[in-house]
């Protein structure tokens, strides 16, 4: 529905409320012109079948207008807004057509008096029709002609002078009652349309009211939910760590406490990631980076990570094969896929659980859908379970039965991606989720997802200009790219950089911290170095931000044009990937001007970390 509509369909509802308000006062107007124009009549009554015709005729119309009133109040859907609006112009049609027609028996009469007193009766009656129908066209042209025109043509029709001129009036009185009519609607417009704007103002602030309270409500769920769950494994660990002190403990004890301690850590860190990766993905950092790769190696990574999970409560994994090539995300893909199978084990006690590929109708691309025989969801929980922290059957919060995050960012991830996650389940029938992926090319393939992570050819020899202001920082990550065979070259800020490559430094590699020392980013100091390396001859140096930020704006900007950012705590295996991939994709631009890497930012974006690797 357009922006005018609901206008023109208020601007009608008005109208019948206003048409219809004057009814009843009109028909008792009526009645005293009928009454009025009798008396006149009476003491010779012209042509009296015809008079009785017509005055009859005049009562029942006016008898006609008011049951049409009565309908209009009682049963007011039993038409449109238009069409009660063309019920009254016909009503008006039919109600004065009588009295105007009716000073032809005036002209009949020998009285001279008769036809100014019938017309003056009858500019009456057109003021009122004025008042009462000018607000529409309809109802106000259909009514006054039948007023006015017979008294004007007869007038004339007399040519006498005074009558002449008194026929002249009345048409510049028709004349202009009409241009009044005019402004006058326009006005009624006006004041309808600024009502209706008024009222669409006021819904609309109300349901932008009603989403910030649902926004403000939802953060204050998921601050408590975290906080709940954050502070019990650090309870935990506080009571452990104390109980450490305790002389009298055997080593055997402190083993075990040592054992838990640990577990209580490894359960913080991964609700730590968990939270952190969801506040990335909504701070829009996050880039898509869409590569063409086989679907079968992506089945086979998380194949292989959730197997023995499986196995070990009983249940089959089965990955359907697939000679499928895909143009999408790997990385976010494999986040969906591992937080699919990862409930889909959880949930699933006998059975087995189905991973595959399937084209269900979709012309370019297919779904990718994971299967269960498990516990299945409620329909009325559908909805639910996209809530961050929702669970639906974990009153009690135990951290081992997960903490509520994994559907949430499946969600936002395969919106990222461009599509929507589809769910079917019932309870004790299991579940089925599913979402789109796009079919890509094969001669697209820049590498194999499976490639092994260390001691590749590809970092051997490279020249890496690392700048960072932190010392240790910098000296541990010199110290991990020299293992792995690259030439680097340390920077603590951007002169530093810049003297390194006044030096002759030519980097195939620039890592650089996001914050700098003297107020500079590392956007900054990468666009300087970026600058100096082309006027030198040396375009497509790979560079790379590191950043321990979360969603500053600047950020959000960077991931929008595509330039790579990894954030902190970034693994060695992280980063080596991601050189790989794109010195390969700067090689390949150089040889091949389309690129096979897209480095599209989605609704968000997200880093180009590894594929390779979990972090
Ligand atoms: P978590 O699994 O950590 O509890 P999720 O956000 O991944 O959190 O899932 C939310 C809820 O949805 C779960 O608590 C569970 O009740 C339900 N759920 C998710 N996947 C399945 C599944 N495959 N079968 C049955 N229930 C599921």
């Amino acid at each position: 529905m357009t922006r005018a509509d609901p206008i023109q369909r208020a601007i009608d509802e008005d109208l019948v409320r206003v048409l219809y308000a004057q009814d009843p006062i009109a028909f008792f107007s009526h009645w005293f012109s009928i009454a009025v124009l009798v008396a006149i009549y009476w003491p010779n009554v012209p042509s009296p079948p015809l008079f009785i015709a017509c005055f009859g005729f005049y009562a029942a119309a006016n008898c006609g207008g008011l049951a049409l009133w009565i309908c209009n109040r009682r049963y007011p859907h039993l038409t449109t807004p238009r069409g009660w609006i063309n019920l009254h112009a016909v009503r008006g049609v039919l109600l004065y057509s009588a009295p105007g027609l009716a000073v032809w028996f005036a002209f009949q009469s020998p009285q001279t008096d008769l036809p100014l007193l019938h017309t003056v009766m009858l500019v009456t009656l057109a003021a009122g029709v004025f008042m009462s129908n000018g607000f529409d066209l309809l109802n106000f042209s259909t009514a006054i002609p039948f007023l006015l025109f017979p008294a004007i043509v007869l007038h004339f029709g007399t040519h006498t002078f005074d009558r002449t001129i008194l026929a002249i009036v009345l048409a510049f009185f028709f004349c202009a009652i009409n241009v009044y009519a005019l402004s006058y609607r326009k006005l009624f417009q006006q004041v309808v349309q600024a009502r209706v704007d008024q009222q669409y103002l006021a819904e609309s602030l109300a349901a932008q009211k009603r989403v910030a309270e649902e926004a403000s409500l939802a953060k204050t769920r998921f601050f408590a939910a975290a906080s709940h769950d954050l502070r019990q494994p650090l309870h935990a660990i506080g009571l452990l760590a104390a109980s450490l002190n305790d002389t009298a403990a055997t080593a055997v004890q402190h083993a075990k406490t040592a054992q838990h301690i640990v577990y209580n850590v490894e359960a913080l860190n991964q609700l730590f990631n968990q939270v952190l990766d969801l506040a990335r993905l909504e701070s829009g950092v996050t880039q898509v980076i869409r590569l063409h790769f086989r679907l079968s190696e992506l089945f086979e990574r998380v194949g292989s990570q959730y197997r023995p999970q499986a196995a070990a409560k009983g249940l089959a994994l089965r990955i359907a094969p697939s000679s499928v090539v895909l143009h999408d995300d790997p990385v976010l893909l494999e986040r969906v896929l591992s937080n699919l199978l990862s409930n889909a084990v959880r949930y699933t006690e006998e059975g087995a659980i189905w991973v595959g590929y399937r084209r269900a109708g979709r012309r370019s691309g297919g779904y990718i859908e994971v299967r269960d025989s498990g516990i299945g969801i409620p329909a009325a929980e559908h909805e639910r379970i996209f809530e961050e922290f929702y669970q639906v059957a974990n009153p009690q919060r135990d951290a081992r039965q997960g903490h509520g995050l994994g559907l949430p960012t499946v969600k936002r991830l395969v919106q990222m991606l461009g599509g929507e996650l589809q769910l079917r389940s019932a309870p004790g029938r299991g579940s089925v989720f599913r979402f789109p992926v796009q079919v890509g090319d094969p001669r697209g393939i820049v590498a194999s997802l499976n490639e092994a992570v260390a001691g590749g050819p590809s970092a051997q020899g490279r020249r890496v200009l690392c700048i960072d202001d932190e010392p240790s920082i910098l000296e541990g990550l010199t110290s991990l790219l020299e293992r792995w065979g690259c030439i680097v070259r340390g920077a603590r800020d951007e002169v530093d950089a810049l003297a390194a490559l006044e030096d002759g430094f030519v980097p195939d590699a620039v890592l650089c911290d996001y914050q700098l020392a003297n107020h500079r980013t590392g956007a900054q100091a990468l666009s300087a170095m970026r600058n100096v390396l082309a006027r030198a001859g040396h375009e497509g140096v790979v560079t790379l931000l590191i950043t321990g930020d979360m969603a500053s704006a600047e950020l959000a900007a960077l991931a929008l044009q595509g330039i790579p950012v990894l954030h902190k705590p970034v693994t060695p295996a992280r980063l080596r990937r991601t050189l790989e991939m794109l010195w390969q994709q700067a090689e390949l631009d150089k040889g091949r001007p389309a690129a096979a890497l897209d480095l599209r930012t989605g609704d968000g974006g997200r880093e180009p970390d590894s594929w390779a690797v979990k972090a």
